[in-house]
C-alpha cells in the first residue's frame, strides 16, 4: 500500500463514515443501487429513496418482477430517470441470466446497463472483498488536486491521467476501506468549495495545497449558454384536488413518466379544452404563474404554468394517455406513477389547491 493509500485508510477508520444506510448488510445489490442513486445527487437526498427503495424491492428479485412504471414511481423527484430505466433492465438481467447474483469481474459488470467502470469498481471493492477502481466525482476533485492536474475534466487526457493514478493509488489489501475513506475524503474534507485542508491526512503532499490552487481544482471548461425551450404546461385540476396528467413519449425528456399536459407556447386553453372533451363552461378559475426554468445538460425549459379549475361533475374518462393523480398524494410523495421534479414542482406550487 502506497503513502497515499496508506493515509487515506488510516484517516478512513478514524474519521470516515460508517453509519450510511448502504453500509450496513453490504452486499452487491444495496451498493450498486446506492452508486446509482448518488450519481450526480447528494446522499442527503438519497438516503430517503434508499430506504423507501429496500423496503419496497428487498432483494433483486422482487425488482426484476416490478413494472418500469413502479420503480420509475419509486425514482420519483430523484431525477435522471434514465438511471431507473437501465436499473430496472439490469436486475432483470441479473436475476435471468446470473441467478440473482452479481458477476465478480469488471468486464461482466460493465456490460450490464448503467454500469460504467467507477460503478463496477465500486460493487467489486466494497461489496465483494476485491481490488476494484472508482472515479467518481469526490475521487476526482481528491486526485486531480493532489496531483495538480490542470486540465480540463471534461477532457479526454484529464481522465485518462486520473484513471492512471485511481489505479496507481488502489491497494490490493483493504480495498473497501480505501474506496470508501477516499468518497468520504472528497464528501467531508476535500469539499468542492472552502476544502479543509489542515484537516486533511494528505495536506503534507497535496500539490494544489502546497500551490495555493485549491480553489480553481478541478477546472471544469467555461459552459456555454443553453438553448431555451418555451413551454406552456397546463395543470388542470378538479373541486377535489386531483390534476390531470399525460403519459411522455417512451424517447426524448421524462420519457414514460407523467406530467401535467406540456404543450408549445402557442398552444390555446380551448385546444386543451377540446383535446380533453371538456366544455368551456366547466371551467372555474383560471391563473397564469410565472415561468420556472428548468435545466438540462444541453438545454433548459422555461415552463409557464397555467392552472385551470374545472368542476368535477364535468370530468369524465380520457383516452390512454390521460389519468388523475390527487394532488394531495403527490404532495404527501405518495404518487403511484413517475413524475419529474419539475411535474411535482408545478402541481405542489398551484394556487387552486
Ligand atoms: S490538502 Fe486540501 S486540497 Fe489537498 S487533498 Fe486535502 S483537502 Fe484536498
Amino acid at each position: 500500500m502506497d503513502w497515499f493509500a496508506s493515509k487515506i485508510n488510516t484517516w478512513q477508520k478514524a474519521h470516515g463514515r460508517h453509519d450510511l444506510p448502504w453500509q450496513q448488510n453490504i452486499s452487491a445489490y444495496r451498493v450498486w443501487l446506492s452508486e446509482i442513486m448518488l450519481q450526480q445527487t447528494q446522499v442527503e437526498t438519497v438516503k430517503p429513496y434508499f430506504i423507501r427503495f429496500l423496503e419496497k424491492y428487498p432483494e433483486i428479485s422482487e425488482l426484476a418482477r416490478a413494472s418500469t412504471d413502479d420503480v420509475l414511481a419509486l425514482w420519483t423527484g430523484l431525477g435522471y430517470y434514465n438511471r431507473a430505466r437501465n436499473l430496472h433492465k439490469t436486475s432483470i438481467i441479473i436475476h435471468k441470466d446470473y441467478q440473482g447474483a452479481f458477476p465478480s469481474c469488471l468486464d461482466r459488470l460493465t456490460e450490464l446497463p448503467g454500469i460504467g467502470r467507477s460503478t463496477a469498481g465500486a460493487i467489486l471493492a466494497l461489496s465483494m472483498g476485491k481490488r476494484g477502481v472508482i472515479l467518481d466525482g469526490n475521487v476526482k476533485r481528491v486526485l486531480s488536486r493532489f496531483h495538480l492536474i490542470e486540465g480540463y475534466l471534461e477532457e479526454r487526457t484529464t481522465t485518462d491521467e486520473l484513471w492512471r493514478h485511481a489505479d496507481r493509488h488502489t491497494p490490493a489489501i483493504e480495498t473497501n476501506v480505501y474506496t470508501q475513506g477516499i468518497m468520504d475524503l472528497g464528501a467531508t474534507i476535500c469539499k468542492r468549495s472552502a476544502p479543509a485542508c489542515s484537516e486533511c491526512p494528505l495536506v503534507n503532499r497535496c500539490g494544489a495545497h502546497q500551490h495555493n490552487l485549491a480553489a480553481q481544482i478541478p477546472r471544469r471548461k467555461p459552459k456555454r449558454k443553453k438553448p431555451v425551450k418555451d413551454s406552456l404546461f397546463f395543470i388542470i385540476c378538479n373541486e377535489d384536488k386531483e390534476v390531470i396528467v399525460e403519459k411522455r413519449a417512451e424517447s426524448g425528456v421524462w420519457a414514460g413518466l407523467w406530467s401535467p399536459l406540456e404543450r408549445c407556447k402557442e398552444y390555446s386553453l380551448d385546444q386543451i379544452l377540446e383535446e380533453l372533451d371538456l366544455h368551456e363552461d366547466s371551467v372555474l378559475n383560471i391563473a397564469t404563474e410565472s415561468p420556472i426554468k428548468h435545466s438540462f445538460t444541453h438545454f433548459q425549459i422555461k415552463a409557464t404554468p397555467i392552472y385551470v379549475r374545472v368542476r368535477s361533475s364535468a370530468c369524465s374518462e380520457f383516452g390512454a394517455g390521460f389519468r388523475w393523480v390527487n394532488s394531495d398524494m403527490i404532495r404527501k410523495k405518495r404518487v403511484d406513477v413517475g413524475m419529474s421534479a419539475l411535474a411535482l414542482k408545478l402541481i405542489n406550487n398551484g394556487p387552486l389547491g
